[in-house]
């Protein structure tokens, strides 16, 4: 036989390549954006009972739930919140969409609502219209302890609406939220007047900053042309040196808006809300008018970034936006703040979110127990019986663990026995003491034991 050339030898024979096992490359897990978090499964329970509180609070004052979109517009916001406030700024994501549109994530919710009544007609249905909502806000500012570039928001609104009473209502619900999640409040309230009023006023704020320029702190005298009103909400202690002195909004309020303001504080003394007037608070966005009021932890010092809410009379917002001029008013408190409260205080055994007053677990024991056990589940769920499971751990030690862990006040335990005769067992966990009964039965009995807590 011919001896094969190098050639074939290589066809017949390729060089064996050295496999070398490749790992598949691990990624490097993402993080959170600055400012950004997960809210964890140990805290769900915090924030939907403060949700909950939200909700009975809104039904019982009457207010309707909204939602608007998370991108908007940029000029919304610019037009309305102001293009010399921080917010806009230098606090806004703002980006350009694929087509050219300028949007932007939202950063609070007023503005949305607004340009909502207008476009889907609110103004015909029967006047105020009053809506609530929650939702995260963005915006880009420096984190920090209850500084957030995702925030949430509770929020009420109520458009249509000219009589001081609804500024005091909203001041009251405000209040009896926190105080319902046991915060007590300071709130702080003050008016700014119509813009008239403010025009007239910032001339002569500005004349005073002017002549104190030297005595201002760098970031403040930098403030005096573009948005002086923020001065007087500096937390630093040279600039508040000569705030004390300067001259106040109130001073200058037209008629209308004092008689306006002293009726809102007249509501709040018949509801015995106690109030501070502090005639710094302007809140500083540019739709504001007449009444401005914050909410505060009474037992915290206050500081620049501690607010756990605020808001206003806002009577210049829909016609800004196009509308037909239309007095309205709302408040926004955010959540994340109080969600920060209230673990402290959960975690300190200061405050316990109340459990039902029954909690059952269903746990099975082997393959037919539980597929009947995906059936008697759904059978609860429609009888309004709510249970925690574990269909997918086999071991019964396992489950009934679990059970105590989260300390259900009965387990339901379909075992191979109760399989055979259709019947599951219902086991108190504190007393150990263990009921049998039919199948069929179950809900019935379950309802029962229900009844017999309550009493
Ligand atoms: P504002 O309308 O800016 O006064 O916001 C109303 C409330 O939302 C504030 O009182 C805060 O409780 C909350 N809030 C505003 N900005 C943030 C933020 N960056 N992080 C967390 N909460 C915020």
């Amino acid at each position: 036989m011919a001896e094969k050339t190098k050639e074939e030898k290589k066809k017949v024979a390729p060089k064996k390549k050295a496999v070398v096992k490749k790992e598949p490359k691990k990624m490097k897990t993402p993080q959170t954006l600055r400012g950004m978090k997960d809210i964890l499964p140990q805290d769900g329970k915090i924030w939907r009972h403060i949700l909950d509180i939200a909700q009975g609070i809104t039904t019982a004052y009457n207010f309707q739930y909204v939602e608007t979109p998370i991108v908007e517009e940029a000029k919304l916001f610019v037009r309305t919140i102001g293009k010399g406030t921080d917010i806009v700024s230098k606090e806004m994501y703002s980006f350009e969409d694929a087509d050219g549109s300028k949007l932007a994530l939202r950063p609070e919710g007023t503005a949305s609502i607004a340009r909502s009544y207008i476009n889907n007609g609110l103004l015909t249905q029967p006047q105020p219209v009053k809506m609530w909502y929650y939702g995260p806000m963005f915006r880009r500012e420096r984190p920090q302890a209850g500084r957030y570039r995702q925030f949430h928001q509770f929020g009420c609104e109520i458009i249509g609406d000219a009589d001081p009473v609804a500024d005091a209502q909203l001041i009251v619900m405000g209040y009896n939220f926190y105080k319902d999640l046991g915060i007590e409040t300071n709130v702080n309230v003050n008016s700014i007047g119509t813009p008239d009023d403010r025009e007239r006023y910032l001339v002569e704020l500005v004349g005073y900053l002017r002549s104190k320029r030297s005595y201002l702190s760098e970031e403040s005298r930098k403030r005096i042309s573009k948005n002086p009103l923020r001065i007087l909400d500096s937390k630093d202690p040279q600039d508040q040196e000569v705030v004390a002195e300067a001259p106040q909004i109130i001073d200058w309020l037209s008629e209308n808006s004092r008689q306006y303001f002293m009726s809102v504080l007249e509501y709040l003394d018949q509801l015995d809300i106690p109030y501070v007037l502090k005639p710094t608070l302007v809140r500083g966005l540019d739709y504001y008018t007449d009444t401005v009021f914050e909410f505060f932890d009474a037992n915290a010092p206050e500081k620049s970034q501690s607010a756990l809410g605020g808001g206003g009379r806002y009577n210049i917002l829909v016609e800004t936006l196009g509308g037909e001029p239309t007095p309205a008013t709302g408040f926004a408190i955010g959540i994340d703040r109080v969600v920060d409260i209230i673990r402290k205080r959960v975690n300190g055994g200061k405050y316990t979110i109340e459990s039902p007053l029954l909690s059952l677990y269903f746990a099975h024991l082997g393959e037919p127990a539980k597929k009947q056990s995906l059936h008697l589940i759904e059978e609860l769920r429609r009888n309004g019986i709510n249970l925690y499971h574990d269909l997918g751990k086999p071991s019964l030690k396992a489950q009934l663990e679990r059970a105590n862990k989260i300390e259900a006040t009965h387990a339901i335990i379909l075992g191979q026995k109760e399989m055979q005769d259709g019947t599951i067992i219902i086991r108190d966990m504190s007393s150990g003491i263990q009921e049998i009964v039919d199948q069929k039965k179950l809900a019935r009995e379950i309802h029962k034991i229900q009844k017999n807590l309550k009493k």
